[in-house]
């Protein structure tokens, strides 16, 4: 049987910030356009809605970046675009007669959406730390933790350490408050910031006040609560029989490296961890888009020009998977390529993107700070992983057996090469829990950079879908 295929001008990956701030340009510009989103609504990660029913009020994140508010009304009543919400996009293809194919499933029914231009806006997900005990019930991501509290009012566990360093954390606690859950403690692993770091940060307020007057809301709730607030501690261990019971806290230096003897205990039955986010890049990466590395910037990002535009001519990239840097730069970044792909397929039009330009240009300074202020580290994050915690949990993969395997491999110096041996990255995940730990794992062994580790080739299917769905596509 042949597939149903679809023609777009544009087809867009993420119904996020980015991708729909480009669908809406584009749409209202006159291009056809269709949507993808895993999720049965829009608004990406950022503005995540519970359903209709639960009659909630508006998201709070509205109050921080209110262009949200608009992107969302916008996108609901715009009929124009062709919406594929509870659809995965799972392969891109590039056939002889030009041009992109998409290929995406939803349930057990697969489509190919051909298009003239692809915008791959796919966001982030939590960084994942492996640590003895991180696989026990009850130890989550904080964004997997938030996503409960959003989508469905539910939290997770009652007492909670929240353990990490990026600002997400800082929200979860804020939210975990409101939602009546207990904090034991939020354990942030870089040091206090210093006077100076303070007053360098203070050239990025400008246009900012929002971001400010939330922090300062939660830090508020935190100290009325009584909730301690450590920095330049860090999680190195979750104990319990079925579920977790203690977490084990250390001391770090300013590196992040633990400080013998300074281990505690504390009672919780839920860990929420939030070092960082990771650029969500397989989508890209399986299209063939070329990658660099910035460890500040969510790992492996996707190249791109000042349009936006990938390596590959057709195929452009908004958002989190270009650099984490927040939803303010996803929506203005959203705006340039939408701008930059009208102005390739409508050269008549009066091009947006000089002013596209100028309003990224005036955001960066403030996610450049926010970046630099809490970037994770790393090699450190790594190291918390002793020979007995698993690394890859789809297959079972623990880091003493990629160690063992590099001990009597001393040819091996990539990613691939392990997961070929050792099946790391090779489960339904395809690698976004365990390359970042392998990787670190291969660096240290080998004395290397980790950008000459490389990255675990990215297949068709990205993402798990039916076999039937598979079975059915006959690109061109
Ligand atoms: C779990 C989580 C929670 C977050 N919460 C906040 C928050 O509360 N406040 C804040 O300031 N920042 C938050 N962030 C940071 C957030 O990433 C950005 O602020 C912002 O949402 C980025 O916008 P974006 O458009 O780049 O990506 P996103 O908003 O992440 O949108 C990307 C969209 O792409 C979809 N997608 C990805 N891959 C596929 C695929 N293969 N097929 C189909 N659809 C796909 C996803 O379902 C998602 O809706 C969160 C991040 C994460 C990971």
């Amino acid at each position: 049987m042949k597939l149903e295929t679809l023609n777009f001008d544009l087809v867009v990956v993420g119904a996020g910030p980015a991708g729909l701030t480009a669908a809406l340009l584009a749409s209202n510009a006159g291009l056809q356009v269709a949507v993808v989103d895993e999720q049965a609504a829009p608004g990406g990660q950022i503005f995540r809605q519970p359903p209709a029913t639960f009659n909630a009020p508006p998201s709070s994140a509205f109050a921080t970046y209110p262009f949200g508010k608009k992107l969302l009304e916008q996108a609901r009543s715009n009929t124009r675009i062709h919406w594929y919400y509870s659809c995965s996009a799972w392969g891109v293809f590039h056939p002889a007669k030009g041009g992109v194919q998409l290929a995406i499933v939803e349930g057990e029914h697969a489509r190919l959406l051909d298009c003239k231009k692809l915008l791959i806006a796919t966001g982030a997900y939590d960084l994942p730390v492996a640590f003895p005990g991180w696989t026990l019930p009850g130890v989550m991501t904080a964004g997997g933790v938030q996503t409960l509290l959003k989508s469905q009012f539910l939290c997770a566990a009652q007492r909670y350490v929240l353990a990490g360093s990026h600002p997400l954390l800082l929200l979860l606690a804020g939210q975990l408050l409101d939602a009546g859950a207990q904090i034991q403690e939020v354990a942030i692993a870089r040091p206090r910031p210093q006077i100076r770091e303070l007053l360098a940060g203070w050239r990025a307020l400008p246009g900012h006040g929002r971001m400010f007057v939330q922090l300062a809301g939660i830090l508020l709730k935190l100290w009325r609560k009584k909730v301690p607030l450590r920095f330049s501690t860090i999680v190195t261990r979750a104990q319990g029989r079925d579920a977790v019971e203690r977490v084990t806290l250390s001391d770090v230096d300013a590196h992040w490296a633990v400080k013998p003897n300074t281990e505690r205990s504390v009672e919780v039955d839920g860990l929420a961890i939030g070092y960082g986010l990771l650029a969500s890049t397989e989508l890209a990466r399986q299209a063939g888009c070329s990658v660099s590395w910035n460890p500040e910037r969510g790992g492996w990002v996707v190249d791109h020009d000042d349009t936006m535009r990938t390596s590959l001519p057709h195929i452009y990239v908004a958002g989190e998977p270009a650099g984490v840097a927040g939803a303010e730069i996803a929506h203005c970044e959203g705006r340039l390529a939408g701008a930059s792909i009208v102005a390739q397929l409508m050269p008549d039009q009066a091009s947006q993107t000089s002013s596209a330009h100028r309003e990224l240009k005036r955001a960066k300074p403030f996610a450049d700070t926010v970046a630099r202020f809490f970037a994770p580290r790393l090699d450190a994050l790594a190291r918390l992983a002793d020979n007995g915690t698993l690394i890859c949990r789809c297959e079972d993969v623990t880091a003493g057996q990629v160690c063992d395997f590099l001990k009597t491999h001393p040819h091996v110096s990539s990613v691939n090469s392990v997961k070929l041996a050792c099946r790391s990255g090779m489960g339904p995940c395809q690698g976004r829990y365990c390359q970042h730990t392998v990787a670190q794992l291969v660096a240290s062994e080998r004395g290397i950079a980790i950008t000459d580790t490389g990255t675990y080739t990215a297949q068709a299917p990205i993402k798990p879908i039916p076999l039937t769905s598979l079975a059915l596509v006959e690109p061109d």
